[in-house]
């Protein structure tokens, strides 16, 4: 693994903006329901994580958090 994802499941609101900009395929939305009412994204496939930040770049709620394999955070 050379990246990890964090998603605040509350600020999600299901927009698949992630899902759609991974290309590894790591994300999925699940259905269950966050305190706002959407189905959230999830990192179903951590081990594909290349830590590329696009998702998090893509996400307009800002709920996603990029770390390297370092554990330095790569994006906000
Ligand atoms: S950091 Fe890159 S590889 Fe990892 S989940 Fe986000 S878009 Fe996919
Ligand atoms: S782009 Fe952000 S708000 Fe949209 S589904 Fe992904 S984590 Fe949720």
């Amino acid at each position: 693994m050379k990246g990890k994802i964090v998603i605040d499941k509350q600020m999600c609101k299901g927009c698949k903006y992630c899902v759609m900009s991974c290309p590894k395929g790591v994300i999925v939305i699940k259905e269950q329901f966050n305190e706002r009412g959407y189905f959230t994204a999830h990192p179903e496939h951590m081990g594909k994580c290349t830590g590329c930040a696009l998702c998090a770049q893509m996400c307009p709620e800002l709920a996603i958090e990029v770390w390297a394999e370092n554990n330095r955070k790569k994006k906000a």
